[in-house]
């Protein structure tokens, strides 16, 4: 087991920071590049919409959480922005509040379909997590021992 947790400010050039260390604390789990290029794609859609939707206009506040547990990579990103009033809606595939913006809608989706496990808690006006894991194959599992 291992933790680590880290406060960053929602700037669009800590999109990449918080991928990339996302990535360096999965190394030790011995992830292939295609387990690690999912888990920077989805860190990278989650980070994206605290900027771009949970603080638009503003800056605030990202919280990053991760935990190890065998082969499991756990992950957690918080904002404290303006949550999403309808979450069943947000969560469908394309639908987006901006679409003037080059926005497809798929931020969630691409999260869902790349980890093993996803969900999204959000209150409006309060702010939203997202929490997502990802199994590394068995390589890494037997290399965690
Ligand atoms: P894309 O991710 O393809 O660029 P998108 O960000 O609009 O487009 P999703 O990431 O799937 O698509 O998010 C869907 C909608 O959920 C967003 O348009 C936004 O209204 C809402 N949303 C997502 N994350 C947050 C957040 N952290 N705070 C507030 N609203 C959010
Ligand atoms: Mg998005």
């Amino acid at each position: 087991m291992n933790e680590m947790y880290l406060k960053f400010l929602s700037r669009s050039e800590n999109e990449v920071f918080a991928r990339n260390v996302v990535a360096a604390f999965a190394l030790p789990l011995n992830p292939t590049i295609a387990e690690l290029s999912d888990v920077k794609t989805a860190v990278s859609e989650a980070v994206t919409n605290c900027i771009v939707h949970g603080y638009r206009n503003t800056e605030g506040w990202i919280e990053l959480a991760c935990r190890t547990e065998g082969s499991c990579l756990h992950i957690e990103i918080s904002d404290s922005g303006r949550g999403i009033a309808d979450l069943e809606q947000a969560l469908m595939p394309f639908y987006t509040t901006l679409p003037d913006e080059e926005r497809s809608g798929m931020g969630f989706t691409i999260m869902q379909t790349f980890m093993t496990d996803f969900s999204v808690r959000s209150e409006a006006g309060r702010g939203t997590t997202v929490r997502m894991s990802k199994r590394f194959g068995a390589r890494a599992a037997d290399d965690a021992r």
